[in-house]
């Protein structure tokens, strides 16, 4: 799943985005509300965490443009955090008012939450040969254990996994992979999906991802282990 962080405070941000990093999130740090505008225009989120105190307005009035579409669960996380401030915050459409300071695994509890109200048809689980994955704990289960990939790894994973039978083109996996900040590398879809392979293969996961010349990548079971006897 992927954040986009709108936070000026840089030390702040960053202890935000590795926090989110590790329970699974990818998080895009933005400075300001212009910032924050463009990386909307350019890339999904599922959610957006807003700081008020912003160089160029109050996170306020970000909440406008989103209003009235079913975008991201959007969570303000602002150091005004008087009644009024947190009403005001609330009535204008946040989804939720967080206090600074705010311990990081109430914040990421927060934002699964708000997520989970945004989509609950989300809840299903999702099943790929013997993987199953729980959108809402975003468990990752190889028949009973768990499969728990390096982060870049999963998020690939999880992509797969929630647009099979669909294929994922190459083009919104690397999306997925780059932070706006951070260009990864052209080839590094590539790479993730040869180590997910080898990591897969090793589990004994009866599953494969195909290549699909043109079109990206597709998670699918693997029939020759499934239907073998
Ligand atoms: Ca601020």
């Amino acid at each position: 799943m992927r954040v986009l962080l709108v936070e000026d405070n840089r030390r702040l941000a960053e202890l935000m985005a590795t926090g989110l990093a590790r329970s699974g999130w990818t998080a895009d740090v933005v400075e300001s509300l212009e910032e924050a505008e463009a990386a909307c225009r350019v890339a999904a989120f599922d959610a957006i965490l807003l700081d008020r105190g912003l160089p160029d307005g109050d996170g306020l009035d970000m909440l406008r443009s989103f209003r009235g579409e079913k975008g991201p669960a959007i969570l303000v996380v602002s150091a005004r955090g008087g009644l009024e401030e947190r009403c005001e915050g609330l009535n204008r459409g946040a989804d939720d008012y967080l206090v600074k300071p705010v311990a990081l695994e109430e914040l990421v509890a927060r934002l699964n939450a708000a997520v989970r109200r945004l989509h609950p048809a989300g809840r299903a689980l999702m099943r790929v040969g013997g993987l199953t994955y729980d959108p809402v704990s975003r468990a990752i289960l190889l028949g009973q254990a768990p499969f728990d990939p390096p982060p870049r790894e999963r998020s690939l994973l999880e992509y797969l996994l929630q647009a099979a039978p669909r294929p994922v083109s190459s083009e919104a996996l690397e999306d997925r992979l780059n932070s706006l900040e951070r260009d990864i590398g052209r080839n590094a879809v590539e790479v993730y999906i040869h180590r997910l392979r080898r990591r897969l293969d090793a589990a004994g996961a009866s599953v494969v991802i195909e290549t699909v010349r043109g079109l990206g990548y597709r998670l699918r079971a693997n029939e020759a282990i499934v239907t073998g006897e």
